[in-house]
């Protein structure tokens, strides 16, 4: 049965005005595959769409694919890069890192997704790590123009790294497009522009529709322009609190104080954003780890 999600509108920072659309985690929706973490924003015609000053992040990967504008990266290892269409940045963070964002002034107007791959056990401690991925593969198929930023697709696999089987795609529908999907992985599809009839039911602009592991087709009709995420179902019990993902409630407590504490291990680098965000209070609950 398929699940179709409404983003619920959420601030990013201090630092920015423009709401996000945040399709993930939801209520009844807490993960596709490894993929934890769907926000979507823009477009916006502000000079100034985002602007984050640095924070931290643990045991994810962010994945960031601009649809218009430019945005320029800065991380606690020395990566300095800006971001256009068509290019994907993935950072790894591992055992921690911490990074700014800032979108550019200029023409174009700002709009894109940026979304968090949790790491399994056995990588989530290791070296933080940045990558940026100039030309991303294409897919061709009739109706279909799809790029893949990352994992896989039919044949055509991106060589940006990961951790666990899955894929990251836009895809371009015109009239009717079959899209060859895993059919041992579950998969959600995002709308970014126009609307469309995906496996029979109809998901307008900003809705994500959820298709669980075993449906072996992906079928839409209808001229848009979609996000795809999808992977084998990642099944080790998280904790995700903030920016980071732990396993459990203590190690957030030990994050979220050595962030707080300006602690040396994040590193530090220079930005034009200046400043740092601190972690929020935390809740006075212990934080269960959840699938
Ligand atoms: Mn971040």
């Amino acid at each position: 049965m398929a699940l179709i999600i409404d983003p619920r509108i959420v601030k990013l920072t201090t630092r920015t005005e423009v709401d996000i659309k945040r399709n993930l985690p939801h209520a009844y929706l807490r993960r596709i595959g490894a993929w934890v973490f769907l926000d979507h924003f823009g477009p916006t015609a502000r000079v100034d769409g985002m602007v984050v000053a640095a924070h931290p992040h643990t045991g994810l990967q962010t994945v960031t694919w601009p649809f218009a504008g430019k945005v320029d990266h800065r991380d606690s290892i020395g990566s300095k890069q800006l971001i256009e269409p068509g290019q994907l940045n993935l950072m790894t963070a591992g055992k921690g890192i911490a990074h700014s964002e800032k979108s550019l002034a200029g023409p174009s107007a700002l709009h894109s997704v940026q979304l968090w791959v949790a790491l399994p056990e056995a990588v989530r401690d290791m070296e933080p790590t940045f990558e940026h991925l100039g030309n991303p593969p294409a897919l061709s198929l009739e109706g279909l123009e799809a790029v893949v930023f990352i994992g896989s697709l039919g044949a055509v696999e991106s060589p940006a790294k990961v951790f666990s089987p899955l894929v990251g795609a836009e895809l371009k529908v015109t009239g009717l497009a079959k899209v060859p999907i895993n059919k041992a992985w579950e998969h959600g599809v995002l709308v970014i522009e126009g609307s469309a009839l995906i496996n029979g039911e109809q998901v307008e602009k900003d809705q994500l529709i959820f298709l669980p592991a075993g449906e072996g087709a992906l079928e839409v009709s209808g001229d848009s322009r979609l996000l795809l995420i999808g992977g084998e179902p990642f099944e080790e019990p998280i904790v995700m609190w903030w920016n980071f993902i732990a396993r459990t409630s203590d190690e957030i407590l030990a994050m979220r104080e050595t962030w707080n504490s300006q602690d040396e291990s994040y590193g530090k680098f220079d930005d034009e954003v200046g400043g740092w965000i601190p972690a929020p209070e935390l809740p006075n609950v212990t934080l269960r780890p959840r699938v």
